[in-house]
């Protein structure tokens, strides 16, 4: 079994060097599967933010070393940072274990797509570019890609590298600086990162990474009257918050990647084993943790009842455990708020007459371990088919026909994900086109890469991350125009 690393950075990062916090206070950061204090971290707040603002608005001033870089350049020490992450993957792999609960086996995932990001969105650097326009008159007009500014970036505990690695990688690639609020659950991954890209050779104030909790740090990135963009994943309550604030300060650009409630529909053609693997993997991956979990698995009526069963067998199969030993498949949930209100929404289910099949309690009596549970007889109007649970929660709902089923399935405020499952060609297409999500899965869930856009209709977010389109939230449009006349010149 893995062993369990040193924490080797607990303070702030700013213009590439550790300091307290200016209020010296700290704060703990805990192990899931244990409850136990793991380390207590620079605690920032306001002032770490002015600082770290003061620390980019000097990177980025115009002949500052990061504004006259070559887009090469860039994209070099992009890549430099993905091959420094590649030679620490085990060490990181475990700290994410650790800070996390994830289970090594995914977490060892999330390192290989953090790293093929950083690589992804190497390679675009020096490709991004504008257009010569063919306006009337005599005119020469061009436009220039250029960085957005000072972009604030406040992110979620449940997939702390892999989100790092999608908020840095596009916003260095377009020239940003970035200020970085890492989730309080999880401070050790984002801060180790920082010390690499000191290591890859990022001039001082490109990148700082604040940790901290919302209200506080997380507010004063979003209120910040410098700070040009925010970008946030996380909840679709505390994205409104920030939306808010972005409007009642400098009306900072937003993009935002929140919640889904997201539909998974199994029509009667498939293959059953394969069908419940598919949904089973949708619903449990990341402990249920995971904002595109297919949450609400819709199943034609006449599989229903065989394809409950056969969800309940891979439920009961899961093994719950330390989550650094190879073996475990799910491990704990992030915290106590978290644990609490996902077995608040589980008896929300008992006591609206959903039909328990499995699971339902606490496993184990240390850390924050839940049972895989599943329900049948899920009706729409219940709150285990309405809000997100994020845990290891199945809601498996029945329906009749095609038409059917996608009302009920877009009949949601959420839009990130939606799957169907069918052999038909014809009812694949068109219900792939009615879902109003940004991700849409054929025959499987959760594929895809950093070359993929994913994110959100309706309020699970604004914009996309991931692939070309990930990078439209790094860069303004300028416009050039130029009079083209041999007498002025
Ligand atoms: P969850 O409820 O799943 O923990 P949140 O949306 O609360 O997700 O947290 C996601 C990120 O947003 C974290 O980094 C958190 O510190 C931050 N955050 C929470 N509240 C605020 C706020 N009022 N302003 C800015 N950031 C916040
Ligand atoms: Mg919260």
């Amino acid at each position: 079994m893995a062993e369990k690393p040193d924490v080797r950075f607990t303070q702030l990062f700013i213009d590439n060097q550790w300091q307290d916090s200016a209020s010296g206070k700290t704060f703990p950061t805990f192990n899931p599967a244990t409850g136990e204090q793991i380390a207590r971290i620079a605690e920032g707040d306001k002032a770490d933010v002015d600082a770290a603002v003061n620390a980019a608005t000097k990177a980025f001033s115009l002949n500052s070393p990061w504004r006259k870089m070559d887009a090469s350049e860039r994209g070099r020490l992009l890549n430099k940072l993905a091959d420094l992450i590649e030679r620490d993957r085990e060490y990181l792999t475990r700290l994410e274990v650790l800070d996390s609960g994830k289970i090594y086996r995914e977490a060892s995932e999330d390192l290989t797509d953090t790293i093929s990001c950083y690589q992804y969105y190497a390679g675009f650097a020096d490709k991004l570019h504008g257009k010569t326009i063919p306006v009337d008159g005599d005119y020469f007009t061009y436009t220039r890609h250029e960085p957005v500014g000072i972009v604030g970036q406040i992110i979620a505990w449940n997939y702390p590298l892999a989100i790092q690695s999608v908020k840095l990688a596009p916003a260095l690639c377009c020239g940003n600086c970035v200020i970085l609020k890492p989730a309080e659950q999880t401070p050790l991954t984002a801060l180790y990162v920082a010390s690499l890209i000191a290591e890859a050779g990022f001039p001082p104030g490109v990148v700082s990474v604040i940790p901290g909790y919302g209200p506080t740090a997380g507010a004063a990135i979003s209120e910040h009257m410098e700070i040009d963009k925010v970008a946030f994943t996380g909840s679709t309550e505390v994205g409104k918050l920030i939306q808010q604030a972005a409007g009642r300060s400098n009306l900072k650009n937003v993009s935002l990647e929140l919640g889904g409630k997201s539909p998974n529909i199994v029509f009667s053609d498939v293959n059953l084993d394969y069908a419940v693997g598919v949904c089973v993997d949708a619903v449990f991956v990341n402990q249920g943790q995971c904002c595109s979990a297919g949450s609400r698995t819709y199943v034609q009526d006449t599989i229903y009842d065989d394809f409950v069963r056969k969800s309940v067998q891979l439920a009961l199969r899961r093994k719950l455990g330390n989550p650094m030993s190879p073996d475990t498949d799910q491990g704990p949930q992030i915290d106590r708020e978290q644990f609490d209100k996902i077995l608040g929404l589980i008896e929300s289910g008992k006591d609206e007459g959903a039909s328990l099949e499995c699971g339902g309690k606490r496993f184990g009596e240390t850390g924050f371990f839940i049972e895989p549970t599943v329900f049948s007889q899920v009706k729409d109007h219940m709150r285990i088919a309405r809000e997100e649970i994020f845990g290891p929660v199945m809601q498996i709902i029945k329906f009749h026909d095609v038409q059917e089923v996608i009302d009920r399935a877009n009949d949601t405020t959420y839009g990130l994900a939606a799957g169907v499952l069918t052999n038909d060609i014809g009812t694949a297409l068109t219900v792939a086109n009615s879902f109003r999500a940004g991700s849409v899965w054929v025959n499987c869930y959760n594929a895809g890469g950093s070359s993929a856009p994913f994110g959100g209709y309706k309020m699970s977010g604004i914009g996309r991350e991931y692939g070309e389109d990930g990078l439209r939230q790094y860069y303004e449009v300028k416009t050039v125009t130029i009079k083209v006349d041999e007498k002025n010149s």
